[in-house]
């Protein structure tokens, strides 16, 4: 007999944590509430630690068309473009730390992810599956649907994101603190912008009380833009509005 394992919510948390759990000889089943995996998110990115276990989990082979593999992190004034720091990174990640520094797009890395559980357990993930809850029960836990059906386990995990309601039920209210840094986000297809195109690394343009940050993803096909502003309010979390 397998041990059984709950996840609730299928971001890049619940889905590693289904494939090591699966790994390791679990049943997992995972319930995310989007209908669909789709295109929201922009860039993410992995620094070695992380490479080293998605190559160790097998999630490399399927990720490795999507990531860019920048030249460096660098540090240039804003404005004039002028370079205040680089840290080499291609070829030199990988000697020092072990593995590459690279940069993806968020829903690549989710395909990946859930390809690679589909090729472990096909079918452990269930789209358009709210969870409601979770209630203690004997030898485990049962996870609650929104359509009221009950589904009981040796385990259940939280992996539901910022606004969790298994944190919520466990743990009591909580709300994000604010840090003063509201950021807007914008892919652009990299041939569009001709010589505007930012450096091939990871870029931090800084600025009084603004910085942007550029970075390739896609295998190099899109640029990421975020632009960080200092504010005194804000209005809500959200990834997506
Ligand atoms: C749509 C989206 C876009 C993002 N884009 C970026 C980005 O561009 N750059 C970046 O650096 N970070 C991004 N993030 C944040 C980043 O993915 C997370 O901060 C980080 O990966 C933490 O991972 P996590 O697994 O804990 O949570 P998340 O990746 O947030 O995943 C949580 C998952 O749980 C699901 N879920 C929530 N509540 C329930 C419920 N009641 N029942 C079932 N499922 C539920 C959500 O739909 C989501 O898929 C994004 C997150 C989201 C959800």
């Amino acid at each position: 007999m397998h041990r059984q394992a709950l996840i609730v919510g299928g971001g890049i948390g619940g889905l590693c944590a289904a494939i090591c759990l699966r790994l390791t000889g679990w049943d997992v089943q995972v319930f995310e509430q989007a209908p669909e995996i789709t295109e929201i998110g922009a860039g993410l990115q992995i620094s070695p630690n992380g490479v080293k276990i998605l190559e160790h989990i097998g999630v490399m082979e399927r990720l490795e068309p999507a990531v860019f593999e920048p030249e460096a992190i660098e540090i240039r004034m804003g404005v004039s473009g002028r370079p205040i720091l680089y840290l080499p990174m291609k070829g030199v990640a990988a000697q020092r730390w072990g593995a590459r520094y690279l940069q993806v797009h968020r829903a690549d890395l989710i395909t990946a992810l859930s390809a690679r559980l589909d090729a472990l357990q096909p079918g452990a993930m269930q789209t358009g599956c709210p969870v409601r809850g979770y209630a203690p029960c004997k030898d485990g836990a049962e996870v609650i649907l929104a359509n009221g059906r009950r589904i009981q386990a040796d385990l259940v995990i939280g992996a539901d994101g910022i606004h969790s309601r298994i944190r919520h039920q466990m743990l009591g209210p909580d709300a994000p603190r604010f840090t003063g840094n509201y950021a807007w986000r914008a892919l652009v297809p990299a041939a569009q912008l001709g010589a505007l195109a930012p450096p091939p690394s990871g870029c931090i343009w800084a600025g009084p009380k603004k910085h942007a940050v550029t970075t390739y993803v896609r295998g190099g096909a899109l640029v990421n833009f975020v632009g960080i502003v200092e504010q005194r309010t804000w209005r809500e979390e959200s990834w997506s509005r």
